[in-house]
């Protein structure tokens, strides 16, 4: 059975091209399976996933508009792997290029993608680690936004405007997200 992230609340909400962004940002990827390492506590594997994988993902049966899953062994419950879609991952490769900028592809909505992708990275991390539950995941998420925020090279006004705009991410999921955090 696939425990599945559905951050599906807001994915749609976000109107941007869906590029294979990750292909066209090799170099910054490691960046994104140290995080999701450091967060879980041990190595782990993230993938980001082109648009031609993404369609074709058995997630789009369960959760079409995820921003990202994490998939456990079914038979030992343990956390096997993440995967974030092409967008999310797109927007988290930019913010790992220049914490300090807006990327400026998508007008108003650029920063506010790459605080959802870094809340994104840090939520599947957290699974990861071994929480299954949603809230736990994603409380544990929200809390360490400005950590890694800082650790990426944001400055304290952009930490500042991550964490603001995360907070706003995590203000617009469902309830099963929030309990708790
Ligand atoms: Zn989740």
């Amino acid at each position: 059975m696939r425990v599945l992230s559905s951050f599906a609340a807001l994915a749609a909400a976000l109107v941007v091209s869906a590029t294979a962004w990750a292909a066209r940002y090799p170099q910054y990827f490691p960046r994104v399976t140290e995080i999701a390492s450091d967060v879980a506590g041990r190595p782990v594997d993230v993938y980001c996933e082109v648009q031609e994988d993404w369609d074709v993902d058995p997630v789009q049966a369960v959760a079409p508009d995820a921003w990202g899953y994490t998939r456990f062994d079914p038979h030992t419950g343990q956390p096997l792997y993440a995967a974030l879609e092409p967008r999310t991952c797109g927007y988290l490769l930019l913010l790992i290029q220049d914490p300090n900028e807006r990327s400026g592809l998508h007008g108003k909505e650029g920063y506010y993608g790459e605080a959802r992708g870094l809340l994104s990275l840090l939520h599947e991390a957290n699974h990861l680690r071994g929480l299954r539950s949603e809230s736990a995941a994603e409380c544990r998420a929200l809390a360490s936004v400005p950590a890694y925020a800082r650790a990426l090279g944001a400055d304290r006004r952009h930490v500042a405007k991550l964490v603001r705009l995360a907070r706003r991410v995590h203000g617009l999921l469902s309830p099963e997200y929030q309990i708790g955090c």
